[in-house]
């Protein structure tokens, strides 16, 4: 199945005429428009976060991690160097609306593909697989999985699969509160006003790995749900197939085992080896 330089020169073209046709073009695109333009033409929106080290991370104007490394190597792929990149933060509560308004044209933000965002959104991917687990105090004993937070103060973050899973299947048990980001959580933790924080492990082990939070957290390591993180696009779409063949590329070359491993160096971290590297989905 290996396409020829041309081959794929001649699709990254084309993913790249798409992508910047979507930015300039329909009703919902008008700030993405205007982003295009001042920057002369060609640039390509990505979602990320800005909060999550390890992951998508803003070190002052600087953008860091593993969502940042695929989304780089993906937009290479479809034609848009480094330079042609435009950052933009996509916190969970906002990524369905900013690819629906055309705000962004791909958001890698450690995006969950389900069913229900499949309703206002499309997805490559996924390039990761990750599990929801809990980040609770270094000392605390008490506290080995979703069933043990009867009455634990909780916290995670509005609009993730995290908060959901926990409303559904633990709602009842535990006291949760919602924050914009795992950041805040963490600072809450720390403050002493919360138990517990949940969400993916890979972000929970990136947020106890910073030097401010040394010591004093640990993930609890008994995940309860498979994270499939997707490229979240708009709805009809025309890039999944040619970001797929991007995603299996990097895999192929090194790229993504090297990308992985860089960003969780220092974490207290090993990804699932047996549902990583993921193969990319059919797309729809
Ligand atoms: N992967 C989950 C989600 O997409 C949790 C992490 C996040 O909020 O980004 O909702």
């Amino acid at each position: 199945m290996r396409k020829t330089r041309y081959a794929a020169a001649a699709m990254a073209a084309a993913a790249a005429l798409t992508l910047a046709a979507c930015g300039g073009g329909d009703d919902g695109g008008e700030a993405g428009g205007e982003a295009s333009g001042e920057a002369g033409g060609d640039t390509v929106r990505i979602g990320i976060k800005f909060d999550q080290p390890g992951l998508g991370f803003d070190e002052g104007g600087e953008y860091t991690g593993f969502d940042v490394d695929v989304a780089k190597y993906v937009a290479a792929e479809l034609g848009f160097e480094e330079d042609a990149i435009e950052w933009v933060e996509a916190p969970s509560a906002n990524r369905e609306n900013l690819l629906s308004t055309g705000e962004v044209d791909m958001i890698f933000a450690t995006y969950s593909i389900t069913d229900e965002r499949k309703e206002t959104v499309d997805f490559a991917g996924p390039y990761f697989v990750a599990g929801q687990d809990l980040l609770v105090r270094a000392d605390d004993e008490e506290i080995t999985g979703p069933e043990s937070l009867t009455d634990k103060n909780l916290c995670s973050v509005a609009g993730s699969t995290s908060a959901a899973r926990i409303n559904e299947e633990f709602g009842a048990e535990a006291n949760l509160v919602e924050q914009p980001g795992y950041a805040e959580c963490v600072s809450l933790m720390g403050g002493g006003q919360i138990d517990a924080v949940t969400t993916d492990d890979i972000i929970l082990a990136g947020l106890a790995a910073q030097e401010a939070n040394a010591g004093q957290f640990k993930v609890v390591g008994n995940p309860f749900s498979e994270e499939n993180y997707g490229v979240g696009l708009p709805k009809g779409s025309e890039d999944c197939e040619a970001i797929n063949e991007a995603i299996t590329k990097m895999i192929e070359e090194g790229a993504w085992e090297e990308a992985i491993t860089a960003n969780t160096e220092g974490a207290d971290y090993t990804f699932n080896a047996e549902l990583n590297p993921p193969t990319p989905d059919e797309c729809a």
